[in-house]
This record gives structure tokens, C-alpha cells and sequence, in this order.
């Protein structure tokens, strides 16, 4: 990396952030891409939020990402909201477009982007999503945009499953309904047998908890194609791990993770990255990210 005065400054914002992966991708797609932009933390303390805002167009910052526990205030500090970002009613990216900032939230665009690469086709598909909390409302626009036929939402608190249920059934042209997890869990619910593709968006099963999962035996994965699991540390979890037994296609949430920085990147520099560089950081990433993970 060679930084000099042309050099664009990007990072990422929220409280904590040492433990961040952005700095690592995208420094790595600014080598790779060959674009003059270095990226790194800035550790936003609680009460600087509007301050630190204010600094983007202080210092000339060109864009930033946003994370915990920032995702939904920075919203109403930005002069224009992307409607995918309005939906879920999170953001994760701030692009300063002539002066304007207008926030993006590519965490959903990005895990649909990893279940391209694997040819993975929502459309038409009958989807499960365990969980209702914001990683669950991410998943739950991107199955709608991309034309699920039919999103059921489980979670340990019904109402907040319903909640969730209603708001994208508003939003867009697709049935829902909201499922207690109790019926669920087991594979009782009538519904299991057509639903063939299942996100679980909660934190169970996460590290150090890593006999855990939200769902119970074989009975609920016996007709499941496509498991898909946001954790990604462990690499493999429970769920993870009975739905594979039961011989459906796995992923986990590292697609997800290194996608939404791809897309964020895209949106800052108004390009595509290619395959090819992609192929490259992404197996980069996941070689960094392997003692994490497994
Ligand atoms: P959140 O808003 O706090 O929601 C947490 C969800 O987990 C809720 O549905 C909650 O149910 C459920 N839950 C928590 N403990 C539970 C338990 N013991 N039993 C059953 N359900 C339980 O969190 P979030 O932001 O959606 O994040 C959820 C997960 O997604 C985390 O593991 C996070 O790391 C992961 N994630 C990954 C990526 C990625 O890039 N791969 C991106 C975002 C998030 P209640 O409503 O009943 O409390």
C-alpha cells in the first residue's frame, strides 16, 4: 500500500470496533482493484455520534461503514436513504454523493450476492427465517426482493415475529406468517414440509455456545435443501451441522460478512468488482479468518 496525499479515506464506525474485519477486505479490494484508498476504525464514542458525522465532511472522509450500535441512528443523520435500507430500517453505509450523504444498507444485498455465487434462487421459494430480531429483518427483505413465494418467521417472542411478518407483507407483494418457535422446533408444524430454505439469524449457537441451536432434531431439517447460518464463528455450527447430516446445502455467515464490504466498496468507487478479485480476497479472508472459525 503505497498512502500519499491523493489518498481516499474510508473506515468504519461504532463502539466498539477493534475487532473489526473491514480494514482487512477492504484494504485488500484497494490493492487488488488498484484504487488509492486506505480504510480503518474510528471508534465512536457513546454521545459523538452526531460529531463524528459532522467530521466526514470536516476531514473529506469519502465514505464510512456503520455498525453496532449505530445501524439505526446514523439514519437520521443523513441527507437521503436508500429504499432497501428504509425497509429494514437499518443502514451500514454512508456514501457522500456531491455533498449529500445517503446511507445504504448493503448487509442484505450482500448476503444475497454470497447465495448468488453458490447458486442459490430465492425466487418462488418457500423460505423459513428463525429469529425476528435485525439481521432477521435484513434476511427477511432480501427473500421479498428477491420473490420468495412465502416467508414464515419463527422466533422465541411470537410477537415480535409478527411484527416482522406484518411489516414485510406491507411492504411487499409476498404471503407471510409468523410461527412459534415451539412449533417449529421439531418439525411438527405443517408448514415445515414445503419450506425448503432456512436462514437462522439468531445468536444461538454462537461461540463459546457452540452446542446450542434454536431448532430441535433430525425431523426439522428431513426436508430442507438449503441451511444458511449468520454466524460465522464457529464456521460450523449446530444447525449447521444437523442440516449437512440431513443432506442439505450448507452456508455460513462469512459470505455474508465479506460481501457486504464488496458492495459497500462498489457503491464508494461506482464499479463492479470482477470474479476473479473477488475469488482471490474472499479465499484471503477466509484464510484469515480460519482460527477464528473453526
Ligand atoms: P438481535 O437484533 O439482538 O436479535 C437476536 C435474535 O436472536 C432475536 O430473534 C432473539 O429472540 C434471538 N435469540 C437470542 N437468544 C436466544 C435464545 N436463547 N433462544 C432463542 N432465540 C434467541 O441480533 P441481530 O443483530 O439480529 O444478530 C443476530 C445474529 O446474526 C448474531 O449472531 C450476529 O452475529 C449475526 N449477524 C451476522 C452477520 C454477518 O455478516 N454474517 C450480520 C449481522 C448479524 P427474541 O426476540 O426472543 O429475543
Amino acid at each position: 500500500m503505497n498512502i500519499s496525499g491523493h489518498t481516499k479515506v474510508y473506515g468504519v464506525i461504532g463502539n466498539p470496533i477493534e475487532h473489526s474485519f473491514s480494514p482487512f477486505i477492504h484494504n485488500m479490494l484497494a490493492e487488488e482493484t488498484g484504487i488509492d484508498m486506505v480504510y480503518t476504525t474510528f471508534h465512536v464514542k457513546e454521545g459523538q455520534l452526531e460529531n463524528a458525522v459532522k467530521g466526514l465532511d470536516g476531514l473529506n472522509i469519502q465514505g464510512i461503514n456503520v455498525t453496532v450500535p449505530y445501524k439505526l441512528d446514523i439514519m437520521n443523520h443523513m441527507d437521503e436513504v436508500a429504499p432497501m435500507a428504509k425497509n429494514i430500517g437499518a443502514m451500514n453505509t454512508v456514501v457522500r454523493k456531491d455533498d449529500k450523504l445517503v446511507g445504504y444498507n448493503t448487509d442484505a444485498i450482500g448476503l444475497k450476492m454470497s447465495l448468488d455465487k453458490i447458486d442459490v434462487d430465492l425466487k418462488g421459494q418457500s423460505i423459513l427465517i428463525i429469529g425476528a430480531g435485525g439481521a432477521a429483518r435484513a434476511v427477511a427483505v432480501m427473500c421479498a426482493e428477491a420473490g420468495a413465494k412465502l416467508i414464515a418467521i419463527t422466533n422465541r417472542t411470537l410477537e415480535k415475529a409478527e411484527e416482522l411478518a406484518e411489516v414485510i407483507s406491507d411492504k411487499y407483494d409476498v404471503e407471510t406468517v409468523a410461527l412459534p418457535l415451539e412449533l417449529v422446533k421439531d418439525g411438527e408444524g405443517l408448514l415445515n414440509e414445503s419450506l425448503t430454505i432456512a436462514f437462522q439469524t439468531t445468536s444461538v449457537g454462537m461461540s463459546p455456545n457452540v452446542a446450542d441451536s434454536p431448532v430441535g432434531g433430525s425431523t426439522f431439517f428431513k426436508n430442507l435443501d438449503v441451511a444458511v447460518d449468520l454466524i460465522y464463528n464457529p464456521g460450523e455450527t449446530k444447525f449447521l451441522r444437523n442440516a449437512k447430516e440431513s443432506g442439505a446445502k450448507t452456508i455460513n455467515g462469512l459470505g455474508m460478512l465479506y460481501y457486504q464490504a464488496v458492495r459497500a466498496f462498489e457503491l464508494w468507487n461506482d464499479m463492479t468488482v470482477s470474479d476473479a478479485i473477488n475469488e482471490k480476497c474472499y479465499n484471503a479472508f477466509i484464510r484469515k479468518m480460519s482460527p477464528e472459525t473453526i
